[in-house]
């Protein structure tokens, strides 16, 4: 698989640092509201880079935090936090917002068949990996206390900014947004890994620690849940292009200055969604979410859709004109699938080619847009039959993901013939031939037939 990695700024061949495995750690949602479609479409994009990597033969690895402490408004040091924030808009705790968001994210994702990752962990409930990390980078030198809180010392690394485009001057206060002047630290770039000491007194959550009452640094908590879920060698780390700075490039700070050697190899980074106002945000214009769609009468899968159309490095803006082409085509194409004739006639002959072709589109630095030609392609192909195209549908959308064949699987149940089955099953027991008593049961229930071995013999059920 080729696919462009932001630390080498070049398009590369994937390597996987154990064979066969990915490890792959996505940041999760900052949940004191909504997700907006814009961050959906960083979390589509990631979907359509773990289906396709399962697609390829990987097994996958993932790992996603929810951010419920620690994230200020700005993404550096400064500023009040977005829970807390979040909390006192809707006067509830910020516990309380933490589920009910968490809650209504999950269900964004299954409304866009995006997979939930295998293990998604609280920021909050890792305070003991955050601290213990945090001791060993004062040990090592690369943290010190100051003003009451633990700063990194960024100019302990070789090549602090290498994962990004910029430079130290950037960091001179007033030139990015957010970069406040701050007294207590050594370097204005240094970051906080524990706070005892905010501007904003009334944080709700704090923990002890070494160094006081406080709460973590949004950056500890990647680098940590990533390093204790998925060990010291990570294969690919997402998000969206705003987080490679601070927010990523202070995690590759943290993770190898603690662990002492090169730490995640293939960096992902899908660009923003926009609309007309600019880029997409839950503060400015209307708030879009995947209930508004709803609401106005689109169906989720057409915006999964709309997204797949462009290449996730490319910005992309957001219309309703857009997404009404989008959400027409989807349904043209589904109904294209609808029409296809169910006749069991399977040909082998071109099925290789077609999926050779869509690898092709993966490969291409995760070209969804090629995917979706390869699709239409095939349905075009006059030398394909019917079923052969349902076939290659059913195995693209294993990528996709668009529901393209979700009519309910027809159930032919011919008693004659099961019961002819059930016989030939009890044979094979009885000659001790379980692998094929095994085969048998398996066939029936690929057509959704569920043999029970009761008392009385063997009955059937059909799985709805
Ligand atoms: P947050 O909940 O703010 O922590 O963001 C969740 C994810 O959405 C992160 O990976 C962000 O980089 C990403 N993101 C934020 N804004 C946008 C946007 N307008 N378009 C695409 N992704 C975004
Ligand atoms: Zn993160």
């Amino acid at each position: 698989m080729k696919l462009y990695n932001t630390l080498s700024k070049k398009i590369e061949e994937f390597i996987s640092h154990e064979e066969g495995i990915v490890k792959m750690y996505t940041c999760g949602p900052t949940v004191y509201h909504f997700a907006h479609i814009g961050n959906l479409r960083t979390y589509i994009a990631e979907d359509v880079l773990e289906r396709s990597l399962h697609y390829l033969g990987y097994q996958v690895e993932r790992v996603m935090n929810i951010t419920d402490v620690g994230h200020l408004t700005s993404d550096s040091d400064s500023g009040e936090d977005k829970m807390l924030k979040g909390a006192k808009r809707e006067h509830k705790s910020v516990l309380e917002i933490a589920d009910m968001y968490t809650e209504a994210f999950k269900q964004d994702c299954e409304k866009l068949n995006i997979l939930w990752p295998d293990t998604v962990v609280k920021a909050t409930s890792q305070i003991d990996a955050y601290i213990q990390v945090i001791q060993t980078l004062l040990e090592k030198g690369y943290a010190y206390v100051s003003g009451g809180n633990v700063y990194f010392d960024t100019s302990k690394l070789k090549d602090y900014y290498k994962l990004t485009n910029h430079k130290e001057d950037d960091m001179v206060v007033g030139v990015r947004e957010g970069v406040e002047y701050d007294e207590a630290k050594r370097n204005q770039a240094d970051f906080a890994l524990w706070f005892t000491k905010s501007k904003f007194e009334d944080q709700e959550l704090k923990w002890d620690s070494p160094w006081g009452v406080g709460y973590p640094g949004w950056h500890i908590e990647c680098s940590c849940i990533s390093m204790k879920y998925l060990g010291e060698y990570l294969d690919i780390h997402c998000g969206g292009v705003d987080n490679i700075f601070p927010h990523h490039t202070n995690e590759i700070a943290q993770s190898e200055a603690y662990l002492g050697h090169d730490w995640c190899k293939y960096w992902f980074h899908v660009e923003h969604l926009n609309d007309i106002h600019g880029k997409m945000a839950k503060s400015s214009g209307e708030f879009k979410t995947v209930s508004l769609l709803e609401e106005k009468g689109y169906d989720p899968l057409a915006y999964r859709y709309f997204c797949l159309g462009s290449h996730y490095r490319k910005t992309l803006t957001f219309t309703y004109e857009s997404l009404d082409t989008a959400q027409n085509a989807y349904k043209k194409l589904k109904n294209k699938i609808k029409s296809l004739s169910r006749e069991p006639d399977l040909h082998e002959s071109k099925i290789d080619y077609y999926q050779e072709k869509f690898k092709e589109a993966i490969n291409d630095d995760l070209n969804t847009s090629m995917m979706l030609t390869v699709l239409y392609d095939m349905l075009k192909d006059k030398e394909l039959t019917d079923f052969t195209k349902l076939y290659l549908t059913e195995d693209f959308d294993k990528v996709l993901a668009l529901n393209l064949i979700d009519e309910e699987k027809e159930v032919n149940i011919d008693e004659e013939y099961i019961n002819k089955k059930i016989e030939e099953r009890n044979e094979a027991k009885k000659n001790k031939d379980f692998a094929l008593a095994d085969q048998i049961r398996d066939e029936l229930l690929k057509d959704n037939i569920k043999l029970i071995d009761t008392r009385e013999g063997t009955k059937f059920e059909v799985i709805e």
